[in-house]
């Protein structure tokens, strides 16, 4: 069985403004582009198309979710506001979310690129698929936007891919270098669908994804956070992975296991401090393949959020891809080789303790 892929041109179209990073550009700085920018998405895609793989997949077409199927997680203020603002000149989501013209169908499309990829996997169509959306989703709450991201993709599409499919327990598995806080704020009273993040500690939000956030009412247990300390490498990942993220998995036997998946946590991301590179990325992917084969039948759908290298993103987007696929090309990553010499990749005994906190929620898992 094949990879799906999702891509639709207008998702490079979302308008994010004149900025300096994420700051407002003025007489302070020298204005430039906004962080979140169509360059590290549309890198991604011509790698894939450049390499031959992307000919392989099992292109997948996204459709616009509906307005109802947004008012699943957001509340009919934020739609209406987010609406209003996009047929006028943009504005902003709620918090550092910057959008213009158009953005609103724009998002709508990003939900349904979600979707249609979990629609695919549950049809049998494709084993596993990737989404690559945007704008992002993982940090949109209920009632606004955050961090970039407008409406939760991930959280909506399950949500629909309930309605429509007969769809039991999902989990995700967030990687982005961020918390993942919109995607458990949707579950977090929810036992149904097991929401894990693996972030960097306190980086965005600042007061949110701490260890000791694991759900609430019938959802308690089904939330779990692995904040690690800034500057873990691969070796952190992998063993957060062994010891909290596949174990979780297994406890809770899910039908379909989503991934909101940022490539922030690489080596030369402008906003995280964390040292994962493409090999690092890859073997992620084959953990969580290893453990959906075992589990799920192999049903694994990634949905894109963060990542802004621009030099460093298609590389791990490719290792990624190639995994899921089970095709390798030609393409070397000239990053690869100077990463994985770099100081500290092992685990630490800081980071170690570090995981060992989160594991200690496992228990809760049924
Ligand atoms: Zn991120």
């Amino acid at each position: 069985m094949s990879t799906g892929w999702v891509f639709h041109e207008l998702y490079l179209w979302h308008d994010t403004g004149t900025y300096a990073g994420v700051f407002q550009a003025g007489l302070t700085i020298e204005p430039g582009e906004h962080a979140e920018n169509p360059a590290t998405k549309r890198r991604f895609r011509n790698l894939l198309e450049v390499s031959g793989l992307l000919g392989q997949l099992t292109a997948i077409k996204p459709e616009p979710l509906s307005e109802a199927d947004i008012a699943l997680f957001h509340t009919g203020e934020h739609i209406e506001r987010i609406k209003t603002l996009s047929a006028e000149r943009g504005g902003d989501a709620g918090e550092l979310t910057p959008f213009g013209q158009g953005s609103f169908e724009i998002a709508l499309l990003a939900a349904g690129g979600t979707y249609a990829a979990i629609d695919a996997v549950l049809k049998g169509k494709v084993r596993n698929a990737y989404a690559l959306v945007r704008p992002p989703g993982h940090h949109a709450e209920r009632d606004k936007g955050r961090g970039f991201c407008i409406f939760g993709n991930v959280a909506v599409a399950i949500m629909k891919a309930r309605k429509t499919h007969k769809l039991g327990r999902v989990a995700t598995v967030d990687w982005d270098v961020h918390h993942g806080n919109g995607t458990q704020q949707a579950f977090y009273a929810d036992s149904t669908t097991l929401t894990i993040s693996i972030h960097q500690d306190r980086l965005f939000p600042v007061d949110s994804g701490m260890v000791e956030e694991n759900g609430e009412g019938a959802g308690e247990g089904y939330n779990l956070n692995i904040p690690m300390p800034p500057g873990s490498g691969v070796g952190a990942y992998i063993a957060a992975f062994e010891r909290v993220v596949v174990p979780a998995l297994k406890r809770f036997k899910p039908e379909l296991i989503v991934v909101p998946s940022g490539f922030d946590a690489g080596g030369t991301d402008p906003l995280g401090r964390m040292m994962i590179h493409s090999g690092g990325y890859r073997e992620l992917t084959r953990m969580l393949m290893e453990v959906a084969d075992d589990i799920c039948g192999g049903r694994l759908v990634l949905s894109h959020e963060g990542g802004y290298s621009a030099t460093n993103v298609p590389y791990c987007g490719l290792a990624v891809m190639e995994q899921l696929a089970g095709s390798r090309t030609a393409v070397e990553d000239p990053w690869l080789k100077i990463m994985e010499r770099w100081g500290w990749q092992d685990l630490q005994p800081h980071q170690e303790g570090a995981i060992d906190k989160a594991a200690l929620a496992l228990s809760r898992i049924k």
